[in-house]
């Protein structure tokens, strides 16, 4: 059984009512139908450009905010059914956050020990003359000196509060992570090293995790499984092998030609650049919602929405929602090749 199942979630933000507007009372589609899973001890990478809806699944995820409609399935129990009091009790204890800005997530007034020791408190896990040996603890292994406790925000590096915002989601012993972006503030110099904290710890503490960013290099290093979103609506998913090595989805090929990386001698990169923003989630577009930027569509993408379905050839688990999945999967448009022979070094 997965740890976390999402079915058919939407989440349409209602318009304030405007002098300028019909458009006002249009929903914001900030996420369209999406089903996602989270199974035990995986590490799912969700990527996608800006304002695709990653961040309010993530929201959905851990509780912060109700879906519209859908289900959200804890270990088998829809939550949304739940009271919201009961739902809280649940999600806020078993899943945790770790946000893009390790300043901004942390109260400047309190020293690290405070903000580390409040879920614990809150959760009430642990009498309270034992709170200080807890954070101790919990310092020590996310690398940081447990003698630090007292301190506050200020005297730490943005590396180093990273750790103390993981240190703090793991104090209420948490099932599942999400991390938001975890290291895109950071400097290149200790992203690596957080990346292999949270690694680390997920291996030593059995978690699962919901991966989120916008650089694939970094989603490919640390997933099972990758998920790419799209205008609120997930376009391809599968194993992280299956998804890079043989991408069934347009947009995700585009994203993944944008990764910079060293070529071998015999190697061609075939890169995309993809024309204008996406659409708005007011007003999405007919058809396929990637249409309006997609550089192999066809007469058909503009009318008929394309499912989730699986790639013909390929494993079962891999998804993508595009006419074209199978050719897509095929072809060098935005991939990787070699060139073997004269001929080829002619072609596109
Ligand atoms: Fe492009 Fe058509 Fe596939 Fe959409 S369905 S991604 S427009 S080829």
């Amino acid at each position: 059984m997965s740890l976390l199942e999402l079915e058919g979630v939407r989440r349409h933000y209602r318009q304030k009512k405007t002098m300028f507007a019909a458009a006002g009372h249009s929903p914001v589609r900030a996420v369209d139908g999406v089903d996602f899973r989270v199974d035990p001890g995986e590490t799912v990478g969700l990527v996608g450009e800006s304002g695709c809806g990653k961040s309010t699944l993530a929201r959905i995820i851990c509780g912060l905010e109700a879906p519209s409609e859908g289900a959200v399935r804890w270990n088998g129990t829809d939550v949304v059914a739940m009271r919201p009091a009961e739902r809280a009790r649940i999600l806020h204890r078993e899943v945790q956050m770790v946000f893009q800005d390790p300043h901004a997530s942390l109260d400047p007034r309190r020293s690290i020990g405070q903000s580390i020791a409040e879920g614990i408190e809150t959760h009430r896990l642990l009498p309270a003359s034992r709170i200080d040996g807890r954070v101790r603890e919990l310092l020590a292994q996310v690398g940081l000196n447990p003698d630090h406790a007292q301190r506050y925000p200020h005297e730490f590096s943005g590396g180093q509060l990273q750790r103390v915002g993981i240190a703090r989601a793991l104090a209420v012993e948490p099932r599942l992570l999400v991390c938001d972006e975890p290291v895109s503030a950071l400097d290149i110099s200790v992203r690596a090293q957080v990346l292999n904290l949270l690694n680390r710890l997920k291996r030593e503490l059995g978690l699962s995790m919901v991966f989120i960013a916008h650089d694939l290099d970094v989603v490919q290093h640390m997933s099972d499984r990758i998920v790419t979103m799209y205008l609120g609506k997930v376009v391809e998913s599968g194993d992280g092998d299956d998804v890079y090595d043989r991408t069934a989805h347009p947009y995700t090929r585009a994203l993944l030609s944008a990764i910079p990386r060293k070529l071998g001698p015999d190697e061609r990169l075939d890169r995309v650049v993809l024309e204008g923003d996406p659409p708005s989630p007011i007003d999405p577009p007919p058809g396929c919602p990637f249409h309006t930027r997609c550089y192999t569509a066809i007469e058909r993408c503009a009318t008929e929405i394309p499912a989730l379905v699986p790639v013909p050839g390929e494993p079962a688990r891999h998804r993508s929602a595009c006419h074209l999945a199978a050719e897509v999967s095929r072809s060098r448009v935005g991939a990787v090749y070699t060139i073997s022979t004269p001929s080829e070094r002619t072609e596109p």
